[in-house]
């Protein structure tokens, strides 16, 4: 099962990553959680990284790039993965379908979250109150959706286009149940 979730900030694709990853064991593979884990070292890599996210801007390509192939090639992956957080631009991702080309690997689904911004703010806010993440402040917030709707949005047009039968587009503001529903329903099919 090889699934890419594509859509804003807040509207749920980890919850529902974490869900399916354990319904058919296979890894959640989210960029930001892999980027925040590298914070915890402390070097010039983790001091570069927590100024670019807690201000909500991207993460450099060269930096992302490597971590998402490596893990992608990685005997984990060798079933499956759900990929959350990658690609957000174009150049990711034509580097991402270039690398699936490449290695042959077929994905079953692409998933695209989709939610009004008011509720993406909200609960990322929400969220702020119980997680202890820098980049949950209105600013960084702000920031994110900007690069959300210039940068990631447009990209779900490609894949679109690219994956016809296997693109799925929720509604995101639906009770978190629903939505595993209708993920599921649809993975029947794929
Ligand atoms: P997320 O948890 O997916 O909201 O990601 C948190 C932060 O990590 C983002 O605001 C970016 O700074 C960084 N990040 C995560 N994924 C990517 C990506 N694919 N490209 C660039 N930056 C990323």
């Amino acid at each position: 099962m090889k699934l890419i979730l594509l859509g804003p900030p807040g509207s749920g694709k980890g919850t529902q990553a974490s869900l399916l990853g354990k319904k058919y064991n296979i890894p959640h593979l989210s960029t930001g959680d892999i980027l925040r884990s590298k914070l915890n070292d402390k070097d010039a890599l983790a001091m570069k990284l927590s100024e670019i996210m807690s201000s909500g801007n991207l993460v450099p390509d060269s930096i992302l790039n490597p971590i998402v192939t490596e893990k992608l090639l990685s005997e984990d992956c060798k079933n499956g993965f759900i990929l959350d957080g990658f690609p957000r631009n174009k150049s990711q991702s034509d580097f991402l379908l270039e690398f699936l080309e490449i290695k042959q690997i077929e994905l079953n689904l692409i998933v695209n979250f989709t939610a009004n911004t008011d509720t993406i703010k909200n609960r990322i806010l929400e969220r702020s109150k119980t997680e202890n993440r820098s980049d949950d402040n209105i600013k960084a917030i702000e920031t994110r959706l900007e690069k959300y709707f210039t940068e990631t949005q447009p990209l779900a047009d490609i894949f679109k286009d690219k994956f016809k039968g296997k693109f799925f587009e929720i509604n995101a503001m639906q009770e978190i149940s629903k939505i595993h529903y209708e993920i599921e329903n649809r993975l029947k099919n794929a």
